[in-house]
């Protein structure tokens, strides 16, 4: 199980404990209840049942009521060893067989040896399967705590400096290890894993914030200082006023830009929120400065989009800017590579296709990368070491709000801006809930949303684009809505089809020849039609919420109001509720990403599964928010006064360091 040491073993904490502290009557045994204990006596022991149902019976009883007790296994042990008609103090899992309750195997002991344990929280511990075989069990390695624990009594050393134990409260290394696994009383049990995951956290930080640091000192980046073009561009050509919260960004991101040092810089916003602007502005600083800039994204559909809007304003600034995707013909690659070469050509958007190894910049000085978590973190550095001598800036823009304990660990290093309001005007998205029985309700809102010049999407899941199954579901409903809409145009759009074909059925819908378009997700990012206003999500109970919500930002992007119907099965298990009553509750991105992270855990969000930033031991991104915050706080007061770690004060916080550097993960991997 990974323990060498002594320390290995002490930090091997319990996973949950059992409440020896309360004691039940039989009478409120409840099959519900995870374990149960109950004072009472043992009846006769009988034989039962044939064969492999061959098992030990017996009766246990108090004064209200009586409970089965059951053995399959070790029944000369149990026989031998415990007396009928004697007081026990029983611990097990209820179960219900029809109007009676039963515990099978359960722990029993005497009346009056129970008692001193009797008042505290029973560790238990995770061990594999192998090791209970040969009986180091979950009560077993409890023991080897116990008596670890007692030599070393006084010489367990504190990693934390007096000061911060102080100021966060916390109590001493030994004093936590002692409480987590033999808990005194509750409160101090909650004291110790406060301490514990405050310790665990701490570190990470302190990683992470170093991390900063030295590339902060370290990292040169090219200065842009000179910002005559963004005054012509606000001046002349600017087609909305900003947000004040995409004015702030931009502030952060020049600041950045003119410092000298290297932008690594995550930029976070609500679908809708404008980040795309804020690209372009930023790469008018870059551009500015003598350099070029590049804009990564995820999908060819996405690229087209990106640059189809960057070109806008490229051309009323009379910026060259130009495509490169994995479809551009060898004739154009050719200029392009040339223009980039020789740094006539300003801004060059494209999907990974501009990670090839032809594609060679005169002076990279902004890499915009669009909806990261698309890419890999390899294929991301791949871009910045396009650049020999000076890293370009990095501009990371994703509109998948990632909760701000998962941002603070997996990107702790890089600088994070939000844009953290919409453009005025804007009407929250009504969001609905619908089963499949009403279906004939929600064509008539289509009828009647069409009827008034809008548009709609009907998207269907496709989980993984090579799945049949998923993609007769989309064909099947493209016909029925054919059926119920014959005189409406319809689009199609899906991951199979070639992406000339796709690019067609798009621009049909956003040029408005066709009303609705039915897709599966890849219209998921970034897709930018105003005039649909209603998002129909078939099957929703088989999305995740992030992508639900992802998906209703595609509608919600003109003046008119929107609309998002989530269509379901009538009967939900109580995760897909939870989900679908989140997205009807709210339009806040970073409050659903907050609901997916207590649903679901970090291991499981989008990006976040390699990373390795989230093997905790025991703090829980989800809900450990507050220490967290509280610990980074910790971590860069620390750093402030004693950058070096050299301090006399901050000795064991240096030994700790250098003791878990051994078998630590890469944290720069991440950024
Ligand atoms: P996202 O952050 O999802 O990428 P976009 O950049 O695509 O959002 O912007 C969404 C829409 O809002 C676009 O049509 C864009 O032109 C418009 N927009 C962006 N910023 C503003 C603003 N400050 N005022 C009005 N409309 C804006
Ligand atoms: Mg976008």
């Amino acid at each position: 199980m990974g323990i060498f040491t002594f320390g290995d073993l002490l930090a091997h904490y319990p996973f949950r404990y059992e409440d020896r502290t309360k004691f039940y009557f039989i009478r409120e045994v409840d099959e519900n209840l995870p374990s149960i204990q109950v004072k009472g006596r043992l009846g006769n022991f009988s034989m039962t049942g044939t064969g492999p149902r061959k098992r030990l019976v017996a009766s246990f009883q108090d004064d209200t009521g009586t409970l089965e007790l059951v053995w399959f296994q070790g029944i000369r042990w149990v026989t031998t060893r415990l007396k009928p008609g004697s007081d026990y103090v029983l611990f097990g899992k209820p179960a219900r067989f029809g109007s009676k309750f039963s515990v099978a195997h359960p722990e029993l002991e005497p009346v009056g040896e129970n008692q001193t344990k009797g008042a505290f929280l029973q560790p238990v511990y995770s061990v594999t399967e192998r090791l209970r075989n040969s009986f180091v069990d979950s009560k077993f390695i409890s023991k080897l705590e116990r008596e670890i624990l007692r030599q070393a009594t006084g010489k367990i050393p504190e990693n934390l400096p007096d000061s911060i134990l102080q100021k966060f409260k916390l109590i001493s290394k030994q004093e936590a290890l002692q409480q987590i696994h033999f808990p005194s009383t509750a409160d101090q049990l909650h004291q110790a894993q406060r301490r514990l995951k405050f310790e665990e956290l701490f570190f990470v930080q302190l990683e992470l914030l170093r991390l900063k640091v030295v590339r902060q000192d370290q990292q040169k980046g090219m200065p842009f200082t000179n910002a005559s073009l963004l005054t012509t561009f606000y001046e002349k050509h600017l087609p909305f006023q900003l947000t004040e919260a995409q004015k702030k960004v931009i502030r952060e991101i020049y600041a950045d830009m003119r410092s000298g040092k290297q932008m690594n810089r995550l930029l976070q916003g609500d679908v809708g929120s404008g980040k795309t602007i804020v690209g372009f502005i930023s790469m008018l600083i870059a551009i500015g400065g003598g350099a070029q800039a590049a804009l990564m994204a995820p999908t060819e559909i996405l690229a087209q989009q990106h640059y189809r809007g960057l070109k806008v304003f490229a051309d009323a600034m009379q910026v060259p800017i130009a495509i490169l995707t994995g479809s551009t013909k060898k004739s154009e690659r050719k200029i392009i590579h040339d223009g980039l070469l020789n740094g006539s050509l300003k801004i060059l958007a494209g999907t990974h296709a501009l990670l090839e190894e032809e594609v060679r910049f005169n002076k990279l000085g902004l890499a915009v990368i669009d909806e990261q978590h698309r890419f890999g973190v390899a294929q991301r550095s791949k871009l910045w070491k396009k650049n020999t001598e000076v890293f370009p800036h990095v501009l990371v823009m994703t509109a998948t709000p990632i909760p701000r304990t998962l941002a603070m660990t997996l990107y702790g290093d890089l600088d994070v801006s939000v844009i953290s309001e919409l453009p005025k005007g804007r009407k929250p998205i009504i969001t609905r809930h619908q089963t499949d029985t009403h279906r004939l309700q929600v064509n008539a809102f289509i009828r009647k949303e069409v009827g008034a010049g809008r548009q709609v999407y009907i998207v269907y899941p496709l989980i993984d684009e090579s799945e049949k199954l998923d993609l007769k579901d989309l064909m099947d409903g493209y016909e029925s809505i054919t059926r119920a809409f014959p005189d409406l145009a319809i689009s199609i759009l899906h991951g199979k089809m070639d992406s000339e074909a796709k690019d067609f059925e798009m621009a049909r819908f956003k040029k408005g020849e066709t009303s609705i378009m039915v897709a599966t997700t890849v219209i998921e990012v970034g897709v930018d039609v105003p005039n649909a206003t209603v998002m129909i999500i078939e099957n929703a109970e088989r999305f995740g919420l992030s992508q639900l919500h992802q998906l209703r930002g595609r509608v919600g992007r003109g003046g008119e109001q929107s609309y998002c119907i989530l269509m379901t099965k009538d009967r939900l298990g109580q995760d897909s509720k939870t989900r679908i009553a989140t997205m009807v509750r709210t339009n806040n991105g970073f409050e659903i990403a907050e609901t997916d992270l207590q649903l679901r855990g970090p291991g499981d969000l989008m990006g976040t599964q390699q990373s390795g930033a989230l093997d905790l031991r025991i703090a829980n991104l989800g809900t450990d928010g507050e220490i967290l915050q509280a610990a980074r706080d910790a971590a860069k007061v620390l750093l402030e006064s004693d950058p070096e770690i050299s301090a006399g004060v901050h000795a064991m916080v240096r030994h700790h360091l250098s003791a878990q550097g051994k078998n630590k993960t890469n944290w720069s991997r991440i950024s």
